[in-house]
C-alpha cells in the first residue's frame, strides 16, 4: 500500500487557514473546493487522500447528543489546473470541531 504523500510531511498552507479556503456543492451531493488564489471560484481538483487518523471517538460521543462509530482523519491533496496551486486539507470529526466562521 502507497503511503500518503509519498510518505512525505504534508501540512496546510496560509491560502487555507482562517477561512480562506472555500467550497460548495452543485446540483449534486458532491462538495467542491475553491482554489484560493484565482477569483473565479475555480473548482481544485483532489489528487490524493490519505487516512490521516482513525481512532475511537469515545471521549467525544460523551460530550455529543450523537454517537459517530469512530473518529477518523482524512487528509486531502488540492491542485488548480488554472494557475499550479497545490495544498493540503484534512477533515475529521475527531477534535474541535467549530470556528469563528464569518
Ligand atoms: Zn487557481
Amino acid at each position: 500500500m502507497e503511503k500518503f504523500n509519498n510518505g512525505a510531511p504534508y501540512h496546510g498552507s496560509d491560502y487555507v487557514t482562517h477561512g480562506k479556503l472555500k467550497g460548495s456543492t452543485d446540483e449534486t451531493d458532491y462538495f467542491y473546493f475553491f482554489c484560493p488564489t484565482c477569483n473565479d471560484n475555480e473548482v481544485l481538483r483532489i489528487l490524493d487522500y490519505g487516512v490521516h487518523a482513525k481512532e475511537s471517538i469515545k471521549q467525544y460521543n460523551a460530550q455529543c447528543k450523537s454517537n459517530a462509530i469512530y473518529g477518523f482523519t482524512l487528509v486531502f491533496k488540492l491542485y488548480c489546473e488554472k494557475c499550479g496551486y497545490n495544498d493540503f486539507i484534512k477533515i475529521s470529526n475527531t477534535g474541535r470541531q467549530g470556528g469563528n466562521f464569518k
